[in-house]
C-alpha cells in the first residue's frame, strides 16, 4: 500500500519554538490549581512532553502491540461507539477465532453477526466482513476509505499503526485535546516521524486526562502548553435519550435473540420491534428463510 497516497490530509509544518515564551513545566501534581498564564507555543516541547507522557502511563491495549493491518482495523471499528473495557475481551476472541482478513472472508454473515452480539451498531459487522472480503480478494487498497465503513478517521488510524502514514487520525478526543490546547488543527501538531506514536498519545491524554466532562488540569502533562488549562470550556450538553428507549437498543435485542436461536424479544412492545425488524431486514442484516427471520 502507498501510505502516501492514503490520506490526503497531510500534516503541515509545525511551528516553531519561541523560547523567550516558553515558561517551563511546574511539575504539576493531580490536586494543584492552573491558574491561566502566559502560554507557551513551544510545539517541539509540547510534542516531546506528550509523547514522554504516553510512553510512561499508556494503558497496555491489545491492539497496541501489533502493526497487522487487520487486527488494527478489527479493533477501530469494534471501537468505535464502544468502550475499551467491553472491546478487549471481545477483540481477543475475534483475532482468536478469526485471525486474518482471509479466515473472516470466509465466515457467514450470521456467524459475524452472532459474534457481534453486544457490540452495538450490527451493521459495523457487516461492513467489517464486507471488508475483508475486499482485502482478502485484492490486497490493501492505496485509499483505505475505500474499504466498506472505513471513514476518514479509520483509515487515518489503521495507515498510521499500520502502515506508518504521516497522518493525523482525529476523532473526538483528538479534536477535543487540539481545540482545547489552542494550537491549531490537529493535523498542525503531528511530530514528523512520530505519527503512530502521537496519534495514539493524543487519544490517550483525551481518554484519560483530558475528558469531555471532567479534564484533570493539574495531573496534565502538557499543561504548560495549553491555552485552556484550569479553564477548559466544557462541550454543549445535548438531550440524551435513555439507550432503552432508542430503536438501537430494540434492533440489538432482537439480533441477540436470532443468535440466540429465540423468538423475537416478547417484552418489548409490537410496534417497536416491526420497526426494528423492518430497519434490519432494509439494512440487510437479518433475512427471512422459510417464514422465519435469520441472521444475515
Ligand atoms: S487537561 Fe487541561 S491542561 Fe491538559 S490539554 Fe486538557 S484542558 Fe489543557
Amino acid at each position: 500500500m502507498s501510505t502516501a497516497a492514503t490520506i490526503s490530509s497531510a500534516p503541515r509544518p509545525a511551528r516553531r519554538a519561541t523560547s523567550s515564551s516558553r515558561p517551563g513545566h511546574r511539575g504539576l501534581t493531580p490536586g494543584d490549581t492552573v491558574e491561566p498564564c502566559a502560554v507557551s507555543d513551544d510545539l517541539d516541547a509540547l510534542q516531546g512532553a506528550l509523547l514522554r507522557w504516553y510512553g510512561r502511563e499508556r494503558r497496555d491495549l491489545p491492539w497496541r502491540r501489533t502493526t497487522d493491518p487487520y487486527a488494527i482495523l478489527v479493533s477501530e471499528v469494534m471501537l468505535q461507539q464502544t468502550q475499551v473495557a467491553r472491546v478487549v475481551p471481545r477483540y481477543l476472541e475475534w483475532i482468536a477465532r478469526w485471525p486474518t482478513a482471509a479466515v473472516l472472508a470466509a465466515a457467514s454473515r450470521a456467524d459475524v453477526l452472532a459474534a457481534w452480539v453486544g457490540l452495538g451498531y450490527n451493521r459495523r459487522a457487516l461492513a467489517l466482513h464486507a471488508a475483508a472480503e475486499v482485502v482478502a480478494r485484492d490486497g490493501w487498497p492505496a485509499d483505505l476509505r475505500t474499504l466498506p465503513g472505513v471513514g476518514p478517521y479509520t483509515a487515518a488510524a489503521v495507515g498510521s499503526f499500520a502502515f506508518g502514514a504521516p497522518v493525523a487520525a482525529v476523532d473526538t478526543n483528538a479534536r477535543r485535546v487540539a481545540d482545547r490546547l489552542g494550537h491549531g488543527p490537529p493535523a498542525e501538531l503531528l511530530p514528523p516521524r512520530r505519527a503512530a506514536d502521537w496519534n495514539q498519545a493524543v487519544m490517550e491524554l483525551g481518554a484519560t486526562v483530558c475528558t469531555a466532562r471532567r479534564p484533570r488540569c493539574a495531573a496534565c502533562p502538557v499543561a504548560v502548553w495549553c491555552a485552556s488549562a484550569g479553564r477548559p470550556a466544557p462541550p454543549p450538553r445535548r438531550a440524551v435519550e435513555r439507550f432503552e428507549d432508542s430503536n438501537r437498543w430494540v434492533r440489538g435485542r432482537v439480533v441477540a435473540a436470532l443468535a440466540a436461536g429465540e423468538g423475537l424479544p416478547p417484552d418489548i412492545a409490537s410496534e417497536r420491534v416491526e420497526r426494528a425488524v423492518a430497519g434490519l431486514l432494509r439494512d440487510g442484516l437479518v433475512r427471512w428463510v422459510d417464514g422465519a427471520l435469520a441472521l444475515g
